[in-house]
């Protein structure tokens, strides 16, 4: 197998093609302690993509409850669970955490998909190591919904001493999920019809339905389930990550790049997506003031979904600050501890960023920040904290500025006039 560049393994990992990446990347932050679980997101993608007969069980955006949720049913302790038989003892991380764009969670020691595959499989399957789903395992796209680790409750009676940050005892968090458009597609690899491709303008990953012949195998291969295969044209789909909207061909985008369906209709102002530059050894080229590059780069709150897995995902997370470090460790990657110090503490810029998410459906290609006057002056957990109300604003692909907005929302004093209506 060729060896390509994992920036966020820190080193090289075998990989079926030679390395190729696009120009720009598709990539989105999912900031978790905001989600709410109202689905608006699983809804808008269904509405508009999968609902037509033979897609019943097709959620291409899906949010689920951690830890025991999960669509399809386990799907990531079935895939940790085969890693682990296949290097057992041996998947974890070991050096330091770089300041630079590669290896910034330190290096993986243990196995990919990809190379754990090399080692176990028989030579005809020997791509990548994946499983196929149940059908049981497809029926219940939101299983467990709010069902917390720790002690039960008792019905009726308050909990006698609540919980209190850095960690929880009893916990769950929604986890948001939809495909990652991976660097390395897990999918891509498997397909022996290659009928999967990374586009080169935006690297979103798209499944040719002509050319499938629907033999799942990246249904198996995907480490995240997120290709899914529908019975009645014996095919399988996935995410097209809105492409008519990233692309601006979209009639409604007035040709300007929208973010697709499940950003745009977040409830609870969690996501951001954008078209990140690629550099030429595929990690993320500087860009500072891109507030995607940001978050990863710069502020370092954002950790990609189970980087160990070995595709690169472009999805983002701000991990939750309440949930237990081991599990969000074996989530995020060592990168867990420096993200929420960072969130729980955040630097006025970082402020003033988290204030961009879903004030547009426009995509953000850079911001700037107008400093305001210092709005409060105070401490939070033995820490200085003051609070300035900056100006931000975000700028289109065209230069052309999208809107601006402070870090205060402004408070709006109903007269009494109506002072009973809405
Ligand atoms: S998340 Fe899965 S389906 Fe999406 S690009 Fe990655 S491997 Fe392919
Ligand atoms: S990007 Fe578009 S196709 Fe993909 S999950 Fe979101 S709404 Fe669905
Ligand atoms: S729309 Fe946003 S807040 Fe609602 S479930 Fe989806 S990601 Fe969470």
């Amino acid at each position: 197998m060729p060896t390509v560049k994992n920036w966020q393994l820190g080193r090289d990992m075998a990989y079926l093609y030679d390395a190729q990446f696009p120009s720009r990347q598709f990539a989105f932050v999912f900031n978790i302690n905001r989600c709410i679980a109202c689905q608006s997101c699983t809804m808008a993608c269904k509405s508009t993509w999968t609902f037509s007969k033979g897609q019943e069980h097709m959620w291409w955006a899906n949010v689920e409850t951690k830890p025991y949720g999960g669509y399809p049913k386990w799907w990531d302790a079935k895939i940790l669970e085969k890693l682990e038989e296949a290097n057992p003892g041996g998947q974890v991380w070991g050096g330091k955490a770089s300041d630079g764009r590669v290896g910034p969670y330190g290096t993986f020691e243990g196995q990919t998909i990809f190379e754990a595959a090399q080692r176990t499989l028989t030579p005809d399957s020997a791509r990548v190591l994946g499983y196929l789903p149940t059908d049981e395992e497809w029926n219940s796209p939101n299983i467990y919904e709010d069902n917390p680790v720790g002690k039960r409750g008792v019905r009726n009676k308050l909990d006698e001493t609540g919980e209190q940050l850095p960690v929880h005892n009893t916990w769950f968090f929604y986890l948001a999920r939809i495909c990652n458009h991976c660097s390395y597609p897990a999918c891509l690899a498997a397909c022996p019809r290659k009928a999967i491709y990374k586009r080169p303008e935006d690297g979103i990953v798209l499944l040719d339905q002509a050319e499938c012949r629907g033999y799942r195998k990246c249904v198996e291969a995907c480490p995240y389930k997120k290709s899914m295969y529908r019975g009645n044209t014996r095919t399988s789909e996935k995410c097209i990550a809105c492409f008519p909207r990233v692309e601006g061909t979209d009639p409604e985008t007035g040709g300007e790049p929208m973010e697709t369906r499940c950003m745009s209709a977040c409830i609870g102002q969690i996501r951001m997506q954008g078209l990140v530059k690629v550099a030429e050894d595929g990690s993320w080229a500087e860009d500072r003031q891109n507030p995607l590059y940001f978050l990863v780069h710069v502020a370092k709150v954002a950790l990609p979904l189970y980087p160990q897995f070995g595709t690169q995902p472009n999805g983002y997370y701000i991990p939750p600050r309440w949930v237990a470090r081991p599990y969000l460790r074996q989530m995020f990657g060592p990168g867990v501890d420096r993200a929420i110090e960072n969130c729980a503490n955040p630097s006025r810029e970082l402020l003033a960023v988290l204030q961009l998410f879903r004030r547009s459906n426009r995509i953000i290609y850079r911001y700037e920040i107008q400093e305001g006057p210092k709005v409060y002056e105070g401490s939070l957990r033995g820490r200085k904290v003051e609070l300035y109300n900056d100006t931000v604003i975000a700028f289109g692909k065209t230069g052309r500025e999208i809107f601006r907005t402070t870090v205060e929302e402004p408070i709006h004093v109903r007269s009494n006039a109506h002072a009973n209506s809405i």
